[in-house]
């Protein structure tokens, strides 16, 4: 494979500013967010970056693979490299095309934005916002591009309400396929479902027209609590409320005082936070007083309600692990028993503690454990399978949404193996199943 004459290439097409073989740079363009797995942790560094490339247009990202296919170097696409578990490695090096500098926002309707890849979700929220729309959904990681989101991420706040983002999400797709030729190649709806949510493996994302909807009038709900338990019984009825709650979040002590100071999330206390709808406030302060908690502050805005999001989902067990370094694993589980038998799960692992995500349906949650090794963490995998837990092993960083029809359509779009080499693997074991 030729890096070199790639770089000297690309230094031609980018400039020489937007190219990069310098140590320092290849270092950063070489992890992501891995460290929040002890167990990834343990086999770092997994692949280092030769050259990285910041194209600036979606038209340049085109035109960057398909000279990284002429030259036959492998291709790992990033964005803010907030990935979890290893996905935007470059695992067999190669040139890392990072989109944070193709950035434009392209096209705004009623309903819609057609952006490309690098722009950050939460500008996208910004700028709807400001016309009176919202994003159907963003990630805890608010910064992290619209192009990482759609390859690495699943959902956010919104979820409550629009699932996850494989399910019309994203209404059309500009995908550059690893060929010598490479353009842009439109896809819509069901065409652009198969590019959703695998780490880039099946094509590049270059630029997206996401869903948008009528802007709805947010506060920001802190509540607290004497037990956890008082917080998980209302969490239920929370995910029921009219309109549909945005965001429904709640942690026990341990974590809710590993989270930034604030003062909507007072020492010693369970603390629940939620995006709400602002009708449905009364009844949510009710349902609150009625466990036996109070509420703490409502706050309104675009910026605070990012900011509520940045201590949700994934957020509160990376707050943990800054209090507490080389202490704790965690697991994404799912299901009522995460409610129903909060005791016996949280036995499950030593020092067993649970963030909750209420859910129409069944809560999603974030189980944290005492890490000691590997194969304790796989031993409570049958436990909790017992107690109708589903999970979802976190600690890998292979392809699990569809790996089977992403290999097929990679077998068209990337004959070569050079996009993201090293997470398609179609035989998934039973430790990798993604069963939450
Ligand atoms: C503390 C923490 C909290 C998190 N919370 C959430 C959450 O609430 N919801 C959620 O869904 N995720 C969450 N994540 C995972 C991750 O942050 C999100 O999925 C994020 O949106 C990824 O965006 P990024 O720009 O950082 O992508 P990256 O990390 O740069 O990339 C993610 C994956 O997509 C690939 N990729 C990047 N750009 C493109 C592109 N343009 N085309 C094709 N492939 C591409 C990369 O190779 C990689 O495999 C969390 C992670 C952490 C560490």
């Amino acid at each position: 494979m030729g890096v070199a004459a790639l770089a000297a290439e690309l230094r031609v097409l980018l400039g020489e500013e937007n190219v990069s073989e310098d140590a320092a740079a290849l270092d950063r363009a070489s992890v992501d967010g891995a460290r929040l797995s002890p167990i990834i942790a343990g086999q770092l560094p997994l692949g280092r970056a030769e050259l990285v490339a910041w194209p600036t247009s979606a038209d340049l990202i085109a035109a960057t693979v398909a000279a990284a296919v002429r030259h036959q170097v492998p291709i790992t696409p990033r964005g803010k490299g907030t990935g979890n578990y290893g996905q935007a490695i470059p695992m067999s090096g190669g040139l890392v095309l990072d989109t944070t500098r193709a950035r434009a926002v392209v096209e705004f309707g009623d309903g819609y934005v057609v952006v490309e890849a690098g722009v950050p979700m939460a500008q996208i929220e910004h700028e709807a916002n400001a016309r009176g729309q919202q994003v159907l959904m963003y990630p805890s990681t608010a910064n992290s591009s619209i192009g990482g989101f759609l390859s690495g991420g699943s959902g956010g706040t919104g979820s409550i309400r629009h699932g996850m983002l494989h399910q019309d999400f994203a209404l059309a797709l500009d995908v550059v396929h690893a060929r010598e030729d490479a353009g842009l190649v439109h896809v819509e709806g069901a065409e652009a479902e198969p590019y959703i949510h695998n780490y880039g493996t099946a094509g590049i994302i270059a630029r997206a027209k996401i869903a948008l909807e009528p802007l709805q009038p947010w506060k920001g709900l802190f509540a607290s609590f004497g037990t956890f338990e008082q917080a998980l019984s209302v969490i239920r009825s929370f995910a029921d409320l009219e309109p549909t709650p945005r965001l429904v979040s709640a942690d026990p002590v341990t974590l809710a005082e590993a989270l930034p100071a604030d003062e909507g999330i007072p020492a010693g206390r369970a603390s629940l936070r939620a995006i709400l709808d602002q009708a449905s406030l009364e009844a949510a302060t009710a349902l609150v007083e009625q466990a036996g908690g109070r509420v703490e502050l409502i706050r309104e805005g675009t910026q605070a309600m990012l900011r509520m999001s940045r201590i949700s989902y994934n957020h509160p067990i990376e707050w943990l692990q800054k209090s507490f370094p080389g202490k704790y694993f965690h697991l994404e589980v799912a299901g009522d028993a995460l409610i129903d038998r909060i005791a016996e799960v949280e036995q499950v692992y030593a020092g067993g503690m649970l963030h909750i995500e209420a859910q129409k349906g069944r809560p999603i949650g974030m189980l944290a454990g005492i890490y000691s090794s590997a194969d304790e963490v796989y031993a409570g995998f049958d436990r909790l399978t017992e107690l109708g837990v589903g999970f979802h092993n976190c600690h890998q960083w292979y392809v699990d949404y569809q790996p089977e029809r992403t290999a097929e359509l990679a077998r068209t779009t990337d004959p070569r193996g050079l996009l993201n080499p090293g997470k398609l693997q179609q035989e998934l074991t039973v430790r990798t199943g993604r069963q939450a």
